[in-house]
């Protein structure tokens, strides 16, 4: 079956005309994985549908967002009944410090919240709290570790940023990024090294606990709990950027599963329940160093919006009355037994965290940047385009993760496994 892009295409066309390169976040258009542009008319479960009558199972999530899958019936409900008494005040709701409250009661490490807009505007808000909070300018962050597009955070940024050149991104002073170090990822060494030399010069580490925008990549076993240590000895703050493993691998976030506590932590995804929502958060006394009650200005006109919590809110009471990480566990694990073995032979590597997963074209499981960037991009942009011809919407980049939901059933997944099983067999 050869399917129908024309509407889709001549959309495509429209849009090119308004918007440039016809999306508003450049991993949209496939360009890296060489496919004609999917326009989207609706989603439902794990189906979506593009403006052809198309029909794919989604293993990309809207980026991992929808862990109940498409339109979740009590999420809808409750956007719903939202929306009918008005979508944005200026002025505070109930709902924010209810959603707060779930936040720090699955996340202690969050004692107080404050929500924005986007993964982006969390961290960097965080950043400026922690340079706020240490009075030191030096950032450390990871090779690979993506943690938004703010000016100082664009280096070596994975995913999208990788296709470009150079410093992720044209258009960011070289003073912008002056103060961010990027080291690479599970080196114990290099970050010794660099604490040993300026450790009282860094205002914050902040890392993506498990990576999953360079595709996922495993923590080596104490990596995490030597960044802590080394944080607090030299008086640094540590922040984990669980924008996407936030909820996704337990309530808790890496930080739950490992009890590692960091100072700082950033919340998006999962947290606005489909809409525009992320937060930050962490020890009080950082926290109040906030405007109104302290010195480090931030702000936002939607900020908190009404709807967004309580979508946010609705899709952790669900997940937690449900239990479905419990559920999510044992249907992932089962999957990748599958996958393991479907794979065997071709020259791909699984690597896995909870129930989101990167597919790698190089034998050996990557650990680091340096590791993901061997990849045979081009076989990967084969195998994208060959599971979409047959109904599988794979997230569109070899440097991501694919994300599954409690909505992927048994019969989903065996015909993704059995889809990939095929592959270069045909
Ligand atoms: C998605 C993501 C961000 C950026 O969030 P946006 O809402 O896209 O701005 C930041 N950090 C991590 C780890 C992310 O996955």
């Amino acid at each position: 079956m050869l399917m129908q892009r024309i509407k889709s295409v001549k959309a495509a066309e429209e849009a090119l005309r308004y918007l440039p390169g016809g999306v508003d976040s450049p991993v949209r258009s496939l360009k890296s994985v060489e496919t004609p542009p999917l326009f989207i008319h609706r989603a439902k479960g794990v189906t979506l549908m593009d403006v052809d009558g198309n029909r794919f199972t989604d293993f990309c999530m809207s980026w991992g967002v929808f862990i109940l899958g498409h339109g979740y019936r009590s999420v809808d409900k409750i956007i719903r009944e939202a929306v009918f008494n008005g979508t944005s005040y200026g002025l505070p709701t109930p709902y924010e410090t209810t959603l707060a409250r779930l936040v720090n009661q699955h996340v202690p490490s969050m004692e107080k919240v404050r929500f924005v807009n986007s993964g982006t505007e969390a961290v960097m808000s965080a950043v400026r709290l922690a340079r706020g909070y240490t009075k030191r300018d030096l950032i450390v962050k990871f090779d690979g570790c993506y943690h938004g597009h703010a000016d100082h955070l664009l280096v070596a940024a994975g995913s999208g940023v990788t296709g470009l050149a150079e410093s992720s991104s044209a258009g960011v002073p070289a003073s912008f990024t002056a103060s961010t170090v990027s080291l690479p990822f599970n080196d114990f060494d290099a970050v010794k090294e660099l604490f040993r030399k300026k450790g009282t010069a860094i205002a914050a580490v902040i890392v993506e606990p498990v990576p999953a925008n360079m595709g996922v990549v495993l923590p080596h076993n104490g990596f995490l709990q030597y960044l802590r240590d080394l944080t607090t000895r030299c008086g640094s703050l540590l922040v984990f950027d669980e924008v996407i493993t936030g909820f996704r691998l337990t309530m808790g976030g890496v930080q739950g599963q490992t009890g590692i506590r960091p100072d700082l932590t950033t919340l998006g995804k999962i947290l606005g329940g489909g809409f525009p929502a992320a937060a930050f958060g962490g020890r009080a006394d950082i926290m109040d160093l906030l405007a109104p009650d302290g010195p480090v200005y931030q702000a936002g006109t939607l900020s908190g919006n009404p709807v967004a919590m309580q979508a946010g809110a609705a899709t952790l009471q669900a997940l937690v009355r449900h239990d479905y990480h419990e559920q999510l566990e044992t249907t992932a694990s089962d999957f990748f037994t599958d996958l393991s073995k479907a794979i065997r032979g071709k020259s791909i590597s699984l690597s896995r965290a909870g129930s989101m997963f990167t597919l790698f074209f190089t034998p050996r499981t990557p650990t680091s940047f340096a590791e993901v960037k061997k990849a045979d991009t081009r076989r990967f942009g084969a195998f994208f385009r060959y599971m979409l011809e047959k109904g599988f919407y794979l997230s569109p980049s070899q440097f991501e993760a694919n994300f599954l939901s409690i909505a992927h059933n048994t019969r989903d997944l065996g015909r993704f496994v059995r889809a990939v099983k095929k592959f270069e067999e045909l």
